[in-house]
């Protein structure tokens, strides 16, 4: 889709990036940076509950300017913060009831994956895992006539794609009523809008890529439906898993270059990506945007640009993995992804270690897979600093 012809919102993204939410004219003093206002209770004019902010757990300038520009971004009606992407997916968990089913890709977030598994089924909520790269498999899974579908656009660590459009038409057919909810982490708005796809709700950890700069946690949870929201705006205020006005204030701030962020390392993991498969010490490299892309198709046709993540598979041992990456020196070891700056990480021992040995095999994760969330240094020496990694690790 074009910067011009964005569906939904009023103006391109990189408009709505830098402006929504915050026309200087709705305070007094014209600010064109939205103030941080600390206040918890605001001096109201009738003794009722009517006033758009009287209590900050409810709502607060900050987070009602974040929350304007994230709605704007989506390509939806309306956006509500919380203070994790766990807090967000808890409190998208409460539009169910006890005795309700949900289904979810068995290829999703370790975080969600534990959230359902070991806490939603707490309070009676019973969640199926299942493949949704089958939609054979999936159509089985529905029979249970679930009351929310789960998935991710692009999985983690693998970078396999789920057919967005045939697991939209498949759940509408079969459980009309099931609401049906994308994590869009690992792309953001500017790659694709899950909302022009016909899901209920799109989840972020704006964490990740949309604040971008590794210093803020926070999720979020947007729609187009009015009585969801409305459920939503309740469960934020009536849980109480909110962000702090600081919070929102750096992740608006971080907002602004999401658009020239997101083609940098675009561009960046597509250099790297393309060094990585040529090098001798590499087995294979999974990267929507090499032509060995397993699922070319619906990269092409679901993807504006192909990401900031990286995968592959080192030609060594598992040790020899581990050296090369405690050998790295401008790429960092650590979780997490999405900021300025480069990560690597061993899925089988971090983000993914709670898997069983079965589970990990299934989904191809060994000891040499390495994930590269790779950031916005000059890609020369970050595929430097790969082969000299390498090199040193590999004998
Ligand atoms: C990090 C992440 C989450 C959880 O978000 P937090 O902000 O860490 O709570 C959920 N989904 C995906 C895909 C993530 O990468």
């Amino acid at each position: 889709m074009g910067e011009s012809e964005e569906s939904g919102s009023l103006h391109s993204f990189n408009t709505e990036a830098i402006h929504a939410g915050v026309d200087p004219m709705q305070w007094s003093h014209r600010a064109v940076v939205p103030p941080i206002t600390l206040a918890t209770t605001f001096r109201i004019e009738e003794p009722t509950r009517g006033a758009k902010f009287y209590y900050s757990r409810g709502n607060n300038p900050n987070r009602s300017c974040l929350q304007e520009c994230l709605a704007a971004l989506e390509g939806a009606k309306s956006a509500y913060c919380f203070s994790s992407g766990m807090a967000a997916t808890m409190t998208a968990a409460h539009l169910l009831t006890s005795g309700d089913n949900v289904v979810c890709s068995a290829d999703v977030y370790g975080g969600t994956f534990r959230y359902f598994k070991y806490c939603a089924v707490k309070m009676g909520i019973k969640t199926t895992f299942v493949d949704f790269f089958d939609l054979a498999k999936l159509e089985k899974a529905l029979d249970c006539k679930p009351k929310m579908v789960w998935f991710e656009v692009v999985t983690n660590p693998t970078l396999k794609m789920t057919d967005i459009e045939g697991v939209v038409a498949l759940v509408r057919e079969k459980v009309p009523d099931a609401l049906i909810c994308v994590d869009n982490t690992f792309l953001t708005p500017y790659l694709l809008k899950p909302l022009d796809y016909g899901v209920d709700i799109v989840m972020h950890s704006i964490t990740k890529y949309m604040n971008g700069h590794s210093d803020v946690l926070m999720g979020s949870l947007a729609t187009n439906d009015e009585k969801i929201a409305d459920q939503l705006k309740f469960f934020q205020m009536a849980l109480g898993a909110v962000p702090s006005p600081f919070d929102c204030y750096m992740v608006q701030r971080g907002l602004k270059t999401l658009a020239i962020r997101l083609r940098q390392h675009c561009s960046n993991a597509q250099a790297v990506a393309e060094f990585l498969e040529g090098h001798p010490l590499i087995d294979k490299v999974l990267y929507p945007g090499l032509p060995s892309y397993s699922q070319p198709g619906l990269a092409n046709r679901l993807l504006k640009e192909y990401g900031g993540m990286v995968s592959f598979y080192v030609k060594g041992s598992g040790e020899e993995t581990r050296t090369f990456l405690k050998n790295l020196k401008i790429i960092s070891l650590g979780f997490s992804l999405g900021g300025y700056e480069s990560l690597a990480e061993l899925p089988s021992t971090m983000t993914h270690s709670q898997l069983s040995d079965e589970a990990k095999d299934a989904i191809g994760v060994t000891n040499t897979l390495v994930r590269l969330s790779v950031g916005l240094e000059d890609p020369t020496d970050l595929s430097k600093d790969l082969d000299r990694a390498l090199r040193t690790a590999i004998v």
